[in-house]
């Protein structure tokens, strides 16, 4: 029996569902088929997170054939490049972990669909996310669309174990004759050569380190301190969870293995519970697939949103006047990765202080970020945007320099950002414009010239962005 292993957004050989289940019922002659399927739609990827993805990818490629495997590489259209491997290798089963939502799921279906018209048996699991879409479901039935109620009925239900992976009968029984697939090799080396961007941490072994980092110290005051941008108080696991570097199930274990629930358990709980954020968002992208293009609460359909091209432009390059904003998407800019209480302050500060289209900022996370996740990201707009299932309320506007003054308390994460504000001091540090001339001057920092008066009045926005929602009711 030949098995043919299909990784996708899994990339490592650890607790790894399908790859697991694959050499469990593998012996004697059985061979198995390593392979990567270089889809078009990639392309529509963006720099980013595309040149970490495939980075990552060469890790684990790198990492199979230090075991003794062999990867292999389709390229093309889904159906096309499926038809061509089925002509190639005399494949009996395919094993895979699904996609719930977004293009991933409608391209598992056909392939599922074209795959069993050829007699193929497809095996797919639940391997993302710690549940899946329907796993956790309301005692009436149906799915929830509030995280407070999803979140106690989420924690009642048991967790998936770690999948152990018998990685010597990997190298036992891979298939390594390549030239077939010549032309996918040549397609992922190609997007390789591509991918110049370079990054500290890929694949498995940093994922695991920067985990036990984590739970070395950090998780203990995580409930206190994940809010604050110039600490280091948060896991920083989103982008290998993304590139499935690490799988989510090693993520929970480790944490009720390795931590000392004598110390602090607030911090391990809040913890948690931001997993099952990651989870419920999957679940709410799954039942509403046009989420990532149409507001989930019908009424705030067409709301008049302000399309100014310049604003957008200042926003994007962080050059808004609110110190905290620009500061944020500096970081994004520059990093891939933006905190995830400036993330909430960002996406507010544009739907609610510019009135900007939510889905004008989920593109440009979307271009930027390399923890990209369209479901946790759709998810984290619409809820800033006061239009998803369970979002703050539109009367609840985050007002900027509050926010600043909370959560970057000495201006510590502002100027690391932004070097123009370096010596302005903490009085004036969360709203520069408000300087005297000679502080101006002092500070070498001339408002209007070193850097911008705010683009809006938050007061005037709060009132209209109110004012914009209640017309819906
Ligand atoms: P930690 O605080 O250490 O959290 C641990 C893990 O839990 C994260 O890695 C992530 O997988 C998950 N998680 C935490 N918070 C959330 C959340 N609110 N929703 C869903 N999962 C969560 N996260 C992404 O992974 N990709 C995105 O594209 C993304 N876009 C976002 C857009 C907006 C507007 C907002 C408000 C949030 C977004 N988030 C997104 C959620 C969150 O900001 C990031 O997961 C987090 O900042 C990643 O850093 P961390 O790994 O240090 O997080």
């Amino acid at each position: 029996i030949t098995r043919a292993i299909w990784f996708r957004r899994d990339l490592r050989l650890n607790d790894n569902t399908a790859l697991a289940k694959a050499l469990e019922n593998t012996s004697d002659d059985d061979k198995v088929f390593l392979f990567f399927h270089i889809d078009p739609n990639l392309n529509q990827t963006f720099d980013a997170q595309h040149d970490y993805f495939f980075q990552t990818l060469k890790a684990l490629v790198d990492d199979a054939g230090h075991k003794g495997a062999e990867f292999h590489f389709i390229e093309g259209e889904p159906e096309r490049a499926f038809d061509e491997l089925l002509d190639t290798v005399d494949i009996d089963e395919v094993y895979f972990n699904s996609d719930e939502a977004g293009y991933g799921r409608d391209r598992d279906q056909r392939i599922t669909k074209k795959l069993e018209g050829h007699d193929v048996l497809v095996y797919s699991f639940i391997d993302h996310h710690l549940h899946g879409a329907e796993e956790v479901e309301k005692k009436s039935g149906g799915y929830y669309k509030v995280f407070t109620p999803y979140y106690k009925q989420w924690k009642k239900v048991q967790k998936p174990a770690v999948q152990k992976v018998d990685l010597e009968k990997l190298a036992e029984h891979t298939i390594d004759e390549t030239d077939a697939f010549s032309h996918g090799k040549q397609a992922f080396e190609s997007l390789l050569k591509k991918s110049d961007r370079s990054f500290e941490d890929i694949g498995e072994s940093p994922a695991r380190e920067q985990l036990n980092h984590f739970l070395d110290d950090a998780v203990y005051d995580y409930d206190e301190q994940r809010d604050f941008p110039a600490v280091e108080g948060t896991s920083r696991m989103s982008k290998f969870l993304r590139t499935g570097a690490i799988s989510i199930r090693t993520v929970y274990h480790a944490v009720n293995d390795q931590v000392d629930y004598r110390k602090n358990t607030e911090g391990v709980e809040t913890f948690i519970s931001e997993l099952a954020w990651r989870d419920f968002y999957n679940m709410i992208h799954h039942f509403y697939p046009n989420a990532w293009d149409e507001e989930m609460v019908e009424k705030y359909r067409g709301l008049p949103w302000n399309d100014d091209e310049e604003l957008f432009e200042r926003w994007k390059d962080g050059k808004t006047g609110y110190p905290i904003v620009d500061a944020a998407m500096r970081q994004l800019n520059e990093t891939g990765w933006m905190h995830n209480r400036l993330r909430m302050t960002v996406a507010s500060f544009l739907t609610k202080d510019m009135l900007m289209d939510w889905r004008k900022g989920e593109r440009y996370f979307a271009e930027k970020l390399v923890d990209y996740e369209p479901s946790s990201n759709i998810g984290g707009w619409q809820w800033a945007a006061s239009t998803g299932t369970d979002p703050v309320p539109y009367f609840r506007v985050f007002n900027p320099t509050r926010q600043s003054e909370r959560f970057d308390p000495h201006g510590r994460f502002i100027k690391e950002w932004i070097p123009e504000l370096e010596h302005v001091s903490e009085k004036y540090i969360h709203s520069p414009s408000k300087m005297p001339d000679n502080e101006q001057e002092k500070s070498k920092c001339i408002i209007g010239e070193d850097y911008p008066e705010p683009i809006v009045d938050h007061k005037t926005m709060r009132v209209r962005a109110i004012e914009m929602f209640e017309d819906k009711k």
